[in-house]
């Protein structure tokens, strides 16, 4: 079954050709980076246009990758939640309107479980049930995923996301946006003892997460730096924070691991991509004796691939949209 997949939910547009949910065929991606980089930030109205500019031929473009004609193409899997509502409407109207053209059935995706999927086309024999971290731009969740479409959320974070505050904490820092990449790079070398940071708990929800204090605690001190003159010592500054996010992620996840107990852990999302949340999730899962999923750097980030994926099953569980579909800022991972 070939599944044409739209991803339109931030600054990335993808139109992905997914084969029986793990065999990628085609995968093209538009990214909006530089038009925001000037801004510091995602500008919704911005990715809203440059997604209209960009989906159709994207769409053309991943046919030809994948060298099948329309004709061939048996199912449309869109994501429609969560995401910026604007961005989100494109791809929603585009794939309403090329499942009502081919006359094939509509599949709504949720973005956060297309994540999770980027693991089932990167290793081929994970099956549910595992836990997994999901830790991306605008969202950072632990979750029982059970089943392919049954998903239940373990613990959130409160406030700020992980990569939101690794974004913040770069701008402060100038270091570019988006800052994870950079800040990643920044650390190799550092002294992660350099600079006391805080970890915080939520209290009696030990599997929720907290980052607005480590970001107002990092901006402190960098304006206290400036203020008073001092040179900080921005690679040990970068190690403490990459430290202290991965102290706040990885214990929590091990701890829903170890509750569940299925022996198996995967991590989704952008922040995936950060080598000391990987390096630290390694160690824990070769301690526990769990098995560790690891998406490549090019899955973890934004990609229609992963819609395709997660569509796939979506499809098998009998899930359906009709013209009517409406785009989410938010939706529960659990309800899909
Ligand atoms: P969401 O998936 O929650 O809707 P999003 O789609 O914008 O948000 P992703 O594209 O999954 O998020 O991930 C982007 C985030 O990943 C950015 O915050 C970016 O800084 C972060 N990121 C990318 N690489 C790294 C890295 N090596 N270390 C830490 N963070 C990283
Ligand atoms: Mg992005
Ligand atoms: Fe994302």
């Amino acid at each position: 079954m070939n599944i044409l997949a739209i991803e339109s939910s931030c600054d990335e547009t993808a139109v992905a050709v997914v084969r029986d949910g793990r065999t990628v065929l085609a995968d093209a991606i538009a990214s909006q980076v530089d038009m925001h980089t000037i801004y510091g930030g995602v500008v919704p109205e911005i990715a809203s246009r440059k997604h209209v500019e960009a989906i159709v031929g994207l769409a053309d473009r991943a046919l030809a990758q994948a060298g099948i004609p329309k004709s061939r193409i048996d199912a449309v899997a869109v994501t429609y939640a969560p995401g910026l509502i604007g961005a989100v409407l494109v791809g929603v109207n585009f794939a309403k309107s090329v499942s009502y053209a081919l006359n094939v059935p509509l599949i709504p995706v949720h973005h956060v479980r297309g994540h999770i999927a980027a693991n089932y086309i990167a290793h081929p024999e994970l099956e549910p049930p595992f836990v997994c971290l999901c830790v991306s731009g605008g969202n950072t969740l632990i979750v029982d995923v059970r089943g392919y479409t049954e998903l239940e959320l373990l613990g959130a974070t409160r406030d700020d996301a992980a990569g939101e505050c690794f974004d913040k904490v770069a701008r402060v820092l100038g270091i570019g946006y988006p800052g994870g990449a950079p800040m990643d790079r920044l650390a190799q070398g550092g002294d992660d003892t350099r600079y006391e940071l805080p970890r915080a708990h939520v209290a009696d929800a030990p599997l929720d997460l907290s980052f607005s204090g480590l970001k107002t605690a990092v901006l402190n001190l960098v304006h206290n730096a400036q203020q008073k003159g001092e040179t900080l010592d921005l690679p040990g500054l970068a190690a403490s924070f990459a430290a202290a996010v991965s102290d706040t992620l990885v214990p929590r996840t091990m701890e829903a691991a170890g509750r569940l107990g299925y022996g198996k852990v995967a991590v989704a999302g952008g922040v995936a991509a950060n080598s000391r949340i990987r390096a630290d999730l390694e160690s824990a899962c070769r301690a526990s004796g769990d098995k560790l999923y690891l998406p490549p750097l090019s899955l973890c980030g934004d990609n229609g691939a992963m819609i395709g994926c997660q569509g796939y099953y979506e499809y098998l569980a009998g899930v359906r949209a009709g013209m009517d579909l409406n785009a989410y800022a938010n939706r529960d991972i659990g309800k899909g």
